[in-house]
């Protein structure tokens, strides 16, 4: 930690944002029920719809099934699917080849690959398990030989197919790889939406790969957005900013120090960055969507997204827009700061609403920092609340924002198809490889004629696989809804279940399996308490009373009389 190196004078708080940075998760949720709830009748219209949505879903199921059906049946309530996600993760970090096969042989041996064999229709999930089960098999037979030395045509046979077992990892990937990803490069994920049946959707083009850890790397990413941008402005021709496919950008990957406490030297060195990518994707007549990262960048990725919307050269340009994510609690907050940000300069915001991919990530790191209370909610119908009041409150700032509603869930979807009415000036959007059956209804001009957009991640398999492990965690949960939707086990009734109702009968309370931080060793001891520095209110305050305490006199004595 370097902020006292690098003061900021007085590091910008945005008024008021970090006021529900921890909030009473029972207070704040009872008052999102009473925003986003439209009232008796409506909810039973926007739950007759969602049942509608999933019984066609389940009606016109494709049987290569994909990635609901690759998720359903490696959920991570099965051991392999934990495995696959740990190996896959861990594959990408180890950089030689013997430990690689060490991990292969420590994990892959250990589970029961044959049991997913032919359970699922899916042709992609009986691929993937193929090449995980031929792994397994090869270092079975590597144990047996070593427990029976007789079978020294077994132990060849399994020294010889270690790095098989490793290219056999790798072909899994790759298989994967083709399912999730919508090109190897740029040029190919063009050409195959411009494929007859992805011509209906509209495309933001993710460049995959994960945080810049140097400024090499940043360089590296900012020369691969600027040229995909150049490309997709030519795909575009000049088509309405709007209808038009967009790039989505990470702020992490431009900036090896993106953090809050870096404040100064992100604000001297990310903005312009930023906003000459923005400039660019102007020129090239295609709008630009900043992702949402983890909770500790919700401010400075406002404060950078400001710096760059407020730039002179962009006064014209209504693409810039970013992603907010409705599992915060401050959710609301952000598109009020949007609105007014919107109102302020004259330009309209797009603003992609999502419910947020780090969960997981977010409750270990506030355990972790021992924080008063979650910056999530902690109840999947708590987020779902919340989406449902952010949908309303993006709707009703007019032409201050354009919303782009992303998700995969029926009843989210139609609550947003009824609060929207006649509305024409919004879209969906989806994952590549995810809700194609959903989406078909929705943009069926005979149907709801609702355009949608696909977020269509661009990369090699070895940069797929944090993205993977991030899309495994999020949908592998029992609780999300492209796991339960091909789970015909479950009630059409029960997956569209109403999460104003189900917030409401708890009253908002917490989820009882998910103590306060503080209280995560029970009575054995108090959790250690530390300071959110990402919190600019806090940090501010513990800034003057360093420098008060680093100012004022002091007195030396020794301590032995
Ligand atoms: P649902 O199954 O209805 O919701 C699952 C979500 O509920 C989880 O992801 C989590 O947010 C929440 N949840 C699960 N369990 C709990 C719990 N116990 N307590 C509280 N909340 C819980 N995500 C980002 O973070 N940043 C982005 O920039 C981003 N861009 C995206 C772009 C597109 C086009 C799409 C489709 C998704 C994007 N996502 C992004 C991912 C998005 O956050 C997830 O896809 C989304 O959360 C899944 O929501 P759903 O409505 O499809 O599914």
């Amino acid at each position: 930690m370097n902020f006292m190196n690098q003061p900021a004078a007085n590091p910008p708080s945005i008024e008021g944002l970090n006021d529900l940075y921890l909030a009473d998760e029972q207070t704040l949720v009872r008052e999102l029920i009473a925003a986003a709830d439209p009232g008796d009748a409506a909810r039973k219209k926007i739950g007759e719809t969602a049942a509608q949505l999933v019984s066609a879903v389940r009606r016109n199921r494709v049987q290569e099934g994909g990635m609901e059906a690759f998720l359903q049946q490696y959920d991570l309530s099965s051991e392999e699917g934990v495995l696959l996600m740990c190996i896959a993760e861990a594959l990408l970090r180890i950089p030689d080849a013997d430990t690689a096969d060490r991990l292969i042989a420590d994990k892959v041996t250990s589970a029961r690959w044959k049991d997913h064999i032919g359970v699922s229709d899916s042709l992609f999930v009986n691929a993937s398990t193929w090449g995980l089960m031929l792994t397994g098999q090869l270092l079975s037979l590597d144990e047996a030989a070593v427990r029976n030395p007789v079978q020294a045509l077994g132990k060849l046979a399994s020294r010889a197919g270690e790095p098989v077992v490793r290219t056999a990892m790798r072909q899994a990937m790759r298989i994967m790889g083709h399912q999730f990803v919508m090109g190897r490069t740029i040029d190919e994920a063009l050409a195959r939406a411009g494929k007859k049946g992805n011509r209906d959707y509209r495309y933001s083009y993710d460049m995959l790969g994960e945080a810049a850890l140097t400024g090499a790397d940043a360089e590296r990413y900012f020369g691969a957005y600027r040229d995909a941008i150049t490309r997709i402005g030519k795909a575009a021709a000049g088509a309405d900013i709007f209808a038009s496919p967009s790039i989505s950008v990470k702020l992490s990957a431009l900036h090896p120090r993106y953090s809050f406490t870096q404040y100064d030297r992100v604000m001297r060195e990310l903005v312009p960055r930023v906003a000459e990518l923005a400039a660019h994707a102007r020129e090239s007549g295609i709008a630009m969507t900043i992702d949402a990262e983890e909770s500790e960048r919700l401010e400075i990725s406002l404060q950078v997204f400001e710096g760059v919307y407020r730039d002179n050269a962009l006064r014209d340009y209504e693409g810039l827009g970013l992603a907010v994510q409705t599992y915060q609690r401050r959710a609301r907050s952000v598109l009020s700061f949007l609105t007014g940000l919107a109102d302020d300069v004259g330009r309209r915001i797009p603003v992609r609403l999502v419910k947020g991919a780090y969960w997981d990530t977010e409750i270990k790191h506030a355990q972790e920092l021992g924080l008063e209370s979650y910056p999530v909610f902690t109840r999947k119908a708590h987020t779902d609340v919340s989406y449902l009041a952010c949908a309303r409150q993006a709707l009703a700032a007019g032409s201050a924002i354009y919303p782009q509603f992303a998700t995969h869930n029926a009843h989210t979807l139609a609550s947003v198809l009824h609060y929207a009415g006649s509305r024409q000036d919004y879209e969906f959007q989806r994952l590549h490889g995810m809700g194609e059956e959903l989406y078909a209804e929705v943009t069926d001009r005979d149907k709801f004629a609702r355009p949608c957009r696909v977020y269509a991640p661009v990369g090699s398999h070895e940069d797929l696989l944090p993205y993977l492990v991030r899309r495994l965690l999020e949908n592998g949960a029992n609780t999300s809804f492209v796991n339960r939707i091909v789970d015909e086990s479950i009630d059409v009734r029960d997956i569209v279940a109403d999460p104003i109702a189900v917030s409401g009968e708890k009253d908002g309370l917490p989820h009882p399996a998910i103590v306060p931080p503080a209280e995560l060793f029970g009575s054995e001891r108090r959790n250690s308490a530390g300071i959110n520095l990402p919190d600019g209110a806090v940090t501010a305050g513990l800034l003057s009373a360093m420098r008060a305490a680093i100012d004022a006199p002091r007195t030396a004595y020794p301590i032995v009389g």
